[in-house]
């Protein structure tokens, strides 16, 4: 398993259509797999695309399935992360991951909280296929 999560790489333009977000996905996955030198295909790719960022998962994966033949990432599995925004209260002390943006709190329903996160779209690892079978 390589995992890309150092550093990371953040998509700037979360207003894009999918179509072009997954293109410049696949443009930083194949500039990482070209610099560590990876000329085997791609097994899984792992997004994180926060409950907020307003990208569609569905849109993603089919997206995906239309750029990805003729690549490296062509027969890979896409797996999707769909964090939600982490909810803090500082009237009541509440501190939980929620689905969806909200104006209040849930447990207390004040109206200042801060919403942090959730709006995150960016690649979290990606697993290519080992050289040698079976060394697991
Ligand atoms: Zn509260």
């Amino acid at each position: 398993m390589l995992d890309v999560r150092e550093p990371e790489y953040t998509i700037p333009g979360q207003d894009m259509h999918e179509l072009g977000l997954i293109e410049e996905i696949f443009t930083i996955v194949q500039g990482e797999l070209d610099r560590q030198g990876i000329r085997q295909q791609v097994e899984c790719l792992t997004l994180t695309v926060g409950k907020l960022s307003g990208a569609s998962p569905e849109a993603l994966q089919n997206a995906f399935e239309l750029v990805s033949p003729g690549t490296q990432l062509e027969g890979a599995r896409l797996e999707i992360e769909e964090p939600g925004p982490l909810c803090r209260c500082p009237a009541c002390g509440f501190e939980e991951e929620v689905s969806q943006f909200i104006l209040s709190c849930p447990a207390c329903d004040s109206g200042s909280i801060l919403l942090e996160g959730g709006a995150d779209l960016r690649v979290r690892s990606l697993d290519v296929e080992d050289d040698d079978e079976g060394e697991e």
